[in-house]
This record gives C-alpha cells, sequence and structure tokens, in this order.
C-alpha cells in the first residue's frame, strides 16, 4: 500500500491536468447552466477547483453509463461496438462518490458474473480523490461506513489546504500518476497536520441517522402498514434513484426501423411501473407503495443479505433532489423506532 504524501501549490493544478491530457482521457467536476458535472474536460483548468459541493449527478454515469449501445445489427450482419479501452482519470471523486463504486463492483464485478463494459471502464480509470472540507447539512457518509476523508476506492487523496493541496497516495498507480510530475514536492508535517485538522472538523460535521438494526427491523417489516403511507407523497419519478451513485437498475432494448437497429441498455428504475410490468399483464409492484417498499428494502435489506452492506454511501442526493422532501434519513430513523 503506497502512503505517500506531496503537495501541490493550487495554480498548478490546472498544469498537472493538462500534462494528464497528453496520455487520457481526463474527467473532472465542472460547473455548466449553474450545474455541476463530471464532464471531460479539454484543458486543465476547466476543473472546478472551489469549495463547491459535489456534483448533483453521481459519477456512476463514467462507469455505467445512462444509455450505452452495445451492438447494432442491419440485415442479419452485427457490428459489436468495441470495449471500452482507453485510459482515463477521473479528478475530484468525493469519498462517498469512490466508496459506492466498490458496492458496484459487487453486482457488476462478481465471482460468478463480470459485465466487460464496466468492468473495462473500472480497470482503466484512475481516480482522484478531492476530501470534502465542508460537508452539507444533508451528507451522512459517516452513519453509513465511510467518511469525508474515507480513501476506500480512490488511488489519491487531494486536501484542499487553502493555496496549496495535501496529496496522499493510497494505490501505486496513483503514486505513479504523480510520481515523475514536476508539480508536486514532499508535504511538509504542517501540511500533513493541517489536513488532520481539517478532517476532523468535517467529521465533526457530518451526522445522520444509524443504520444500525435497520436490516434486522426490516426482515420483519414486508408487511408492516408502514409502507402504506410512507409513499403517499411520493410522485414516482425516479430522480432518487437516478441520481442515486448505488443504484444500478438497467433495462435492454431493441431500436430497429424493419432488420436495422441496435441493442440498448438504458438506465431503469424502481420507481417506475412498467419496471416490474409482466408481458401478462400483471405488475407484482402495482403501487408506489411496493415501489419504495422495494427501494428501501433492496438498499438495506437485500444487499446486506447478498453482499454485507448497504447499498447506501450517504451523499445526500436523494434528500436534497426529491421534489417532494422524502427524507431518506427520517424513513430510517422511522424504521428503527419501529416495533416490531
Ligand atoms: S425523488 Fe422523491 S418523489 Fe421522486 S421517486 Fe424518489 S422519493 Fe418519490
Ligand atoms: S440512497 Fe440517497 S443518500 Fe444513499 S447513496 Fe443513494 S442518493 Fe446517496
Amino acid at each position: 500500500m503506497a502512503n505517500k504524501k506531496w503537495q501541490i501549490a493550487s495554480p498548478k493544478i490546472a498544469a498537472f491536468l493538462d500534462d494528464l491530457l497528453k496520455t487520457h482521457r481526463v474527467f473532472a467536476p465542472v460547473k455548466r447552466d449553474g450545474l455541476i458535472s463530471f464532464e471531460p474536460i479539454s484543458e486543465g483548468d476547466e476543473a472546478l477547483l472551489d469549495e463547491s459541493p459535489n456534483s448533483r449527478r453521481a459519477p456512476k454515469e463514467m462507469f455505467f453509463p445512462r444509455s450505452e449501445t452495445l451492438f447494432a445489427y442491419e440485415e442479419g450482419e452485427i457490428t459489436v461496438v468495441p470495449l471500452p479501452d482507453e485510459r482515463r482519470v477521473v479528478f475530484g471523486v468525493r469519498p462517498c462518490d469512490a466508496r459506492s463504486l466498490i458496492l458496484l463492483d459487487k453486482v457488476f464485478d462478481a465471482p460468478d458474473y463480470q459485465d466487460p463494459y464496466y468492468v473495462g471502464r473500472r480497470k482503466n480509470t484512475v481516480l482522484i480523490g478531492l476530501g470534502c472540507n465542508h460537508p452539507l447539512s444533508t451528507c451522512f457518509c459517516t452513519a453509513v461506513g465511510g467518511g469525508p476523508f474515507a480513501v476506500d476506492g480512490l488511488d489519491l487523496l487531494f486536501t484542499n489546504l487553502g493555496d496549496r493541496y495535501l496529496v496522499e497516495a493510497i494505490t501505486e498507480r496513483g503514486e505513479a500518476l504523480v510520481a515523475d510530475s514536476p508539480y508536486f514536492r514532499e508535504a511538509a508535517p504542517a501540511d500533513v497536520s493541517l489536513k488532520a485538522e481539517i478532517a476532523a472538523r468535517a467529521e465533526q460535521a457530518v451526522s445522520g441517522p444509524s443504520v444500525e438494526g435497520v436490516k434486522e427491523q426490516l426482515d420483519t417489516m414486508y408487511d408492516d402498514p408502514f409502507w402504506d403511507e410512507l409513499h403517499e407523497k411520493c410522485l414516482g419519478c425516479a430522480v432518487c434513484t437516478y441520481l442515486c451513485p448505488t443504484c444500478h437498475c438497467f433495462d435492454i432494448v431493441d431500436e430497429a426501423v424493419n432488420a436495422q437497429g441496435q441493442r440498448v441498455r438504458n438506465w431503469d428504475s424502481c420507481q417506475f411501473p412498467l419496471f416490474t410490468l409482466h408481458a401478462s399483464g400483471h405488475n407484482p409492484r402495482p403501487s408506489g407503495k411496493e415501489r419504495m417498499r422495494q427501494r428501501v428494502m433492496h438498499k438495506f435489506r437485500y444487499f446486506v443479505e447478498n453482499f454485507g452492506e448497504v447499498a447506501c454511501v450517504g451523499c445526500g442526493r436523494c434528500v436534497r433532489e426529491c421534489p417532494v422532501n422524502m427524507d431518506l434519513r427520517e424513513v430510517l430513523n422511522a424504521i428503527r423506532s419501529r416495533k416490531s
């Protein structure tokens, strides 16, 4: 495990990214039309380096795109879309989102099934993390096994110290990315202790619901009247699932005219009635009640049964962006205080 530490002057980061662009496709948070999102950049100074909050859309789409053509066909001839093989760097990944990729690996890179599209992108991508000096009031990463400066899933971690950044190598692959760069110099002990102070403050600022006992409580709640009310204000818009870094449902469709077409994988959501509609017309999740139950059960019961962890990294996106203020933290508290 690499553990080297450097510092880089803040104005030099753009030049560092410019150097990476010579050999990699580089993604970074950018602000366009008032929205922060991860986009491919062509110049280092496009990357957002200030104290902005995390991107609205999760970086999962760089590994599992919203829509992806698997192959095309015409008159019996099939053209397979090549598997991803470009070298990529994602700069500015927050610790919660890096952790979400570890959870997605359990689904897409399992011992008995490997999704070649997802796995190819994961293998070719170096993740440069950015610690969260100022977590939002909706963040609860510490309640679900993460933290504003957690390093799980990252190759490098950058911490904003004001006029400079502390840079920590987490993996050898991360270390290799900066080892020969002229913009880094060895971190001073003062840099390391300043980072520790910032991280401790950030950690203290995060609060959230405990998920302890939630799985056991959910084990008893499949037919609980709790679900009758919970879903009532939900619009079924699926914003919570589309923005969630760990949600991963998809549909595969043929988009064709006569004998010409393409097979496409698109994101889908358990919050849509069509998601579970059978060809017979029967729908095992006919109302918002069953669909809301599924979302909560999948994250906090079924995923724990299958993989030993909750499928939530506490990024707070579903809390911030739900148009009717459905607050997952309140849902978890209500489940915990439910008498079985
Ligand atoms: S974002 Fe809110 S309203 Fe939309 S599906 Fe999710 S819980 Fe329901
Ligand atoms: S369930 Fe909500 S808080 Fe948890 S990872 Fe998904 S979007 Fe973030």
